[in-house]
């Protein structure tokens, strides 16, 4: 086994993972580096789960190999694989308490009690729960139980931790906060974290990079950045965030070609009545269908040239009151020329 720093952390050579004639994961090449905080995004039925299912040893695949750190693991059951799992349940054992719970990995191991304490308090102390070694799970709330599942899934230091929807079941505040910690957390432990999720925000929240998976097949893999400014495909586009995608005569009008491009709600300035063109604007008038006061920001439905385009606009001075009165009103939609992205398919 060769192993320096530039051997990825996991390596997906044309891995398949056929059921019948389900192609649940397709020829996928895929290579994820040391130390990266890598999401799996993708909608239901897409291949995330089986793709990590994989990774740790659960399932096998149909045809192709993956490597870790270098070493062909295809066909390595889980308990060889210095990998560890986090799942959205949790799986904590009830009849334990915290500190017990956190530190079963090193029992298993048959690590004397005086560093099996020493390193559960270390993990109490990373996930914030210091104090709360005594407590039984039933005893925590859902978020407090998370962090308990991760410092258990952490105490072995594993080369890599794969993560499943961990936070599908928190609500969006918790969520939100879990989101930070957790990359908080993965930067200072330095382990590689593959985590599987249905939700664009979060993807783009924690990553250093995305794969954008669907059916079975990788569309695009970048940083969150180069997935949102450039989409490399409709269905990126449409995924991760919304996306206005303008083809054929309209495109060719606006841009000189007739080749798809998408252009983002936020990116579209809108202006009642009828406006000027400036420099390096591209720009179209409109009606305005409807109109979703939102509190923070107003979304607009507004027709032009026959397209629907979505467009956002914080509230920054408008009320309410003001924003629906838009409705059936003439319009002129603007963006700069360089906020158009090309997409492929
Ligand atoms: P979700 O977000 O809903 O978990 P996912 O992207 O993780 O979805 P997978 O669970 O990897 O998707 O499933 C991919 C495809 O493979 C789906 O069509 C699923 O029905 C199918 N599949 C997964 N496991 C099996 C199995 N054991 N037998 C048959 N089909 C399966």
């Amino acid at each position: 086994m060769t192993m320096n720093s530039n051997t990825p952390a996991v390596r997906f050579e044309k891995v398949s993972r056929h059921f019948g004639d389900v192609k649940a994961v397709d020829e996928v090449g895929l290579e994820i580096g040391d130390g990266e905080f890598f999401s799996m995004l993708g909608p239901s039925g897409s291949g995330k789960t089986t793709c990590l299912r994989m990774i740790a040893g659960f399932d096998r695949p149909t045809s192709g190999h993956i490597y870790l750190y270098g070493q062909d693991v295809s066909n390595l059951p889980p308990y060889e694989r210095d990998i560890n799992t986090v799942f959205q349940d949790y799986a904590l054992f009830p009849h334990m308490n915290v500190g017990d719970n956190i530190a079963y990995g090193l029992m298993i191991k048959r690590v004397p009690k005086a560093e099996r304490m020493k390193r559960m308090e270390e993990m109490l102390d990373l996930v914030q729960l210091t104090g709360f070694a005594e407590r039984k799970p039933s005893q925590l709330s859902g978020g407090q139980r998370q962090r308990v599942a991760l410092a258990r899934a952490l105490i072995n230091h594993p080369k890599v931790l794969l993560l499943d929807e961990p936070l599908g079941a928190l609500d969006l505040k918790l969520r939100q906060q879990m989101q930070v910690e957790l990359k908080s957390i993965q930067k200072r432990v330095g382990i590689t974290f593959i985590f599987v999720t249905h939700d664009q925000e979060e993807a783009i929240t924690m990553s250093d990079r995305i794969a954008v998976f669907s059916q079975g097949r990788i569309e695009q893999v970048g940083t969150p950045s180069d997935i949102y400014e450039r989409p490399a495909s409709a269905f990126v586009a449409g995924f991760v965030g919304t996306s206005n995608l303008v083809s054929g005569e309209v495109a060719k009008r606006l841009t000189g070609s007739d080749q798809t491009f998408s252009i983002r709600p936020e990116k579209i300035h809108i202006e009642f009545g009828s406006g000027k063109s400036e420099k390096d604007m591209i720009s179209l008038e409109g009606a305005v269908r409807d109109v979703i006061y939102l509190g923070l920001y107003t979304r607009y439905l507004v027709e032009a040239e026959g397209v629907d385009f979505v467009v956002i606009e914080q509230n920054l001075k408008s009320t309410s009151m003001d924003v629906l009165s838009a409705k059936g009103q003439k319009v002129r939609l603007s963006w700069h020329k360089d906020h158009v992205s090309r997409v492929g398919g």
